[in-house]
C-alpha cells in the first residue's frame, strides 16, 4: 500500500499496527467463539487516542479529521473488523451527532466520555417495519411538561447493552420527520432484548432496544423537534465512508492471508503462486483494494476540507460510494481468499470470519440498493458531473 500520511498520522498508524499485532488479534477468539464485547480493546482505543480523533480539544479530542479517522479504522480492520465497527458506531452514530446537533450542555455531559472512550454509545433508528422508511416507524415521543414520554421499540441496535448512551428516534405529534432523543442507559423506562446470533461481527452487541414510558427531560433532545434526520445525517455520511475504510482493511488482511498460503502451498511440485491465474487474481484484488482506498481517502479529505455530502450532490455521490464499493469488493476479496486456501478456507474460522463480517456492510447503513438509488439520482439530475 502506499499513503501519504503526516508524521503525526504514521506515528499514529505505526501505534495501531502494534496494538492491532498485540492485543487485538490475541483477542479475536473470544469475540468469535464467546461473542465477548471487546469492552476491554475500546478502552485501550481511547488510550491510543482513537475517540478523539473527530472531537476538538475543548472535549479532549485532537480533532485530526475524518481521514485520519478512516486511517484508524482500516488498521484496525485488519485485526478485526468488529473491534472497528464497534468503535466505529459509538463514535460516529452517537457521539458525533451530538457534536454536530447538540446544545452546549449535551456536548459538555457526553463528549469527554467518548473521547476517552469510558463511555460507549449506540444509535437506535431502525423498527421491524423497515429501517430507512422513517416515516413508517410507530415509535412516538409524548411531551409532559418538561418531559417528554418515549415508547418505542427498535431493533438491531448495534452496542445495544454495552452503549452507555442511546441516540433514539420517535416521532412528534404524529409528523413523519423523527425528533432524536438521548436516552442513558440507567433510564428505568429502557430495557434490552436478547442480544442476536449473526453470521459475523461475532463480539459486536446487536439487539433490540426497548423504550416504554421512558422519560427524558427536553434537554435531552437532541436537535429540533422533527429534525433528527437532520442531526444525524452528517455523522451518518461520515460513518459510510468509515465502513469503506473498514472493509478495505479487511479485505487486506484476507489477501495477505491468501498470499502466504500460497508462497507454501506446494500443488504439482509448485507453489501455488507460481500459478499465472493464481498470481493474477492476487494481483487484480491488490489493484482494487489501492483503487477502494483512494476512493475512501478522497471522500475524507474532501469532507475534512469542509464539504457537506448533501443527498444530490457530488460528495454524496463519493459517499455512497464509499457505502458500495468497498463492502463489494470485500466480499470478492475475501470470497478469493477462502478460495484460495481449499478446503482449509472453508474450515478454518479465522479465515472465513472476514467474509462473514464483511457482508454486514452491505447492509447496514443502509443497503447497496439505496446508495445506488441516491447515487443515480444524483447522476440523472446533473448533482455528478461524470
Ligand atoms: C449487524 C447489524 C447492525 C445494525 N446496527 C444498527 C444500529 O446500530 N442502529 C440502527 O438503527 N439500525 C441498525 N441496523 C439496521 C440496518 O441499518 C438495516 O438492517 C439496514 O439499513 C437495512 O434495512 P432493513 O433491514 O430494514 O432492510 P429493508 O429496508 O427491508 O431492505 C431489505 C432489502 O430490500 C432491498 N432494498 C431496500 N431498499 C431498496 C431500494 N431502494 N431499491 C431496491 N432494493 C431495495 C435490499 O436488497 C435490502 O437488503 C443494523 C443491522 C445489522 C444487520
Amino acid at each position: 500500500m502506499l499513503h501519504q500520511y503526516t508524521q503525526e498520522q504514521e506515528i499514529l498508524r505505526e501505534s495501531i499496527v502494534e496494538f492491532v499485532r498485540d492485543e487485538v488479534l490475541p483477542a479475536v477468539p473470544q469475540m468469535e467463539e464467546g461473542n465477548e464485547f471487546p469492552l476491554a480493546l475500546m478502552r485501550r482505543c481511547g488510550d491510543l487516542g482513537l475517540g478523539g480523533l473527530l472531537f476538538p480539544e475543548q472535549y479532549g479530542g485532537t480533532d485530526m479529521g475524518l481521514s485520519t479517522f478512516v486511517m484508524a479504522l482500516e488498521e484496525l480492520a485488519r485485526g478485526s473488523q468488529t473491534l472497528a465497527l464497534t468503535l466505529d458506531a459509538s463514535l460516529t452514530l452517537c457521539f458525533l451527532p451530538i457534536l454536530h446537533a447538540g446544545t452546549e450542555e449535551q456536548k459538555a455531559k457526553y463528549l469527554p466520555g467518548a473521547v476517552t472512550m469510558e463511555s460507549i454509545g449506540a444509535m437506535a433508528v431502525g423498527e421491524a417495519t423497515g429501517t430507512m422508511n422513517f416515516a413508517a416507524h410507530s415509535g412516538t415521543a409524548v411531551r409532559d411538561g418538561d418531559e417528554w414520554v418515549i415508547n418505542a421499540t427498535k431493533v438491531m441496535t448495534t452496542n445495544s447493552q454495552a452503549a452507555d448512551v442511546y441516540l433514539v428516534f420517535a416521532h412528534v405529534d404524529g409528523n413523519p420527520a423523527p425528533t432524536a432523543f438521548l436516552v442513558e442507559k440507567d433510564n428505568p423506562g429502557l430495557s434490552f432484548g436478547e442480544l442476536e446470533r449473526k453470521l459475523g461481527w461475532h463480539g459486536s452487541n446487536t439487539g433490540t432496544t426497548i423504550y416504554e414510558n421512558c422519560r427524558v427531560s427536553d434537554a435531552d433532545r437532541l436537535g429540533e423537534i422533527h429534525g433528527g434526520f437532520e442531526a444525524v445525517l452528517v455523522p451518518i455520511f461520515h460513518s459510510c465512508v468509515g465502513i469503506g475504510a473498514m472493509c478495505n482493511g479487511n479485505a487486506a488482511a484476507a489477501l495477505d492471508q491468501a498470499l502466504e498460503y500460497t508462497k507454501v502451498r506446494n500443488i504439482g511440485g509448485k507453489n501455488l503462486i507460481e500459478y499465472q491465474t493464481v498470481a493474477q487474481d492476487i494481483a487484480r484484488a491488490a489493484m482494487e483494494i489501492e483503487v477502494s482506498r483512494a476512493l475512501v481517502e478522497k471522500t475524507a479529505k474532501l469532507i475534512d476540507e469542509g464539504g457537506v455530502p448533501l443527498p444530490g450532490s457530488a460528495l454524496a455521490v463519493l459517499t455512497s460510494a464509499c457505502k458500495v464499493y468497498p463492502p463489494e469488493l470485500g466480499s470478492r476479496v475475501c470470497d478469493l481468499a477462502i478460495q484460495l486456501h481449499g478446503g482449509v478456507g472453508y474450515l478454518t474460522n479465522d479465515i472465513h470470519r472476514r467474509w462473514r463480517d464483511n457482508r454486514a456492510c452491505l447492509i447496514g447503513e443502509g443497503p447497496t440498493a439505496l446508495h445506488m438509488d441516491w447515487i443515480s439520482a444524483a447522476v440523472a439530475s446533473g448533482g455528478y458531473r461524470l
